[in-house]
């Protein structure tokens, strides 16, 4: 079974994924944080974000997501980079290298590869993005839209980095949210078939309960 997290910035789709599969025993990819780790190639060889640098970057690209205790470790050419990965520079990088067509093929071609290894070994998927349900899996069996208000997921985030300061995390999630949508290449939208989840309001377990509910019940319905 494959189950498909997406949504904008800060609407806990990281937090909330890494649990149902935690729930479920299923494997948990994080494709936010593949695109983090090719920001993090381009940013470490100087190139710019561009189609012309494009080629260099992933020729030289060597990811490994390992699963471990703790959800994912993210390897680049053999290297721990999973806190790397997470400061600002890389955060902005990451909004950038994303719009560009090159880069997201690669990445929805190994988020498929690593997905179906996971699936022919009888193992459930769950994956959170931004285009899981729209491109990488538009046959997923439970498709999931969080979203949250702005000043809400900003809020989440800043507690989460502890020594942010808010209104500037609100201002750089709003910029990544407007690249997100206005991309040409997979813009962040809800699949029609995706069942929205508003998190503003409601307690994180409540959102996990209900996802994992969800799961049973299209498995129920024989549709793994
Ligand atoms: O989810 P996270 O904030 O870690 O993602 C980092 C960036 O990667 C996002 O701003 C977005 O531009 C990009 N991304 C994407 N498609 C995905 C996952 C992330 O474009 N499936």
């Amino acid at each position: 079974m494959i189950i498909a997290i997406d949504g904008p910035a800060g609407s806990g789709k990281s937090t909330t994924a890494r649990a149902v599969a935690r729930r479920l025993g299923f494997f948990y990819l994080d494709t936010g944080a593949m695109y983090r780790a090719v920001a993090l190639q381009f940013i470490r060889q100087g190139l710019e974000a561009s189609l012309e640098a494009t080629p260099d970057a992933l020729s030289n690209l060597n990811m490994e997501m390992v699963p471990g205790a703790d959800g994912l470790t993210v390897r680049l050419s053999g290297e721990d980079v999973s806190d790397l990965i997470r400061t600002p520079e890389v955060t902005a990088m990451s909004s950038r290298v994303s719009q560009l067509e090159p880069v997201r093929a690669r990445m929805v071609e190994e988020q498929r590869r690593m997905a179906e290894s996971e699936s022919a070994e009888g193992r459930g998927v769950v994956l959170e993005g931004r285009d899981i349900g729209t491109v990488v899996f538009p046959n997923a069996e439970l498709k999931v839209f969080l979203t949250a208000d702005l000043r809400v997921r900003a809020a989440r985030r800043t507690a989460q980095m502890g020594d942010g300061e808010e209104g500037a995390v609100r201002k750089e999630m709003a910029q990544r949210d407007r690249n997100d949508s206005t991309r040409e290449a997979s813009p962040l939208r809800r699949a029609p078939d995706a069942v929205e989840i508003d998190t503003t309001s409601i307690s994180f377990a409540d959102q996990v309960a209900q996802i994992v509910a969800l799961a049973g019940e299209r498995r129920r319905k024989g549709r793994v």
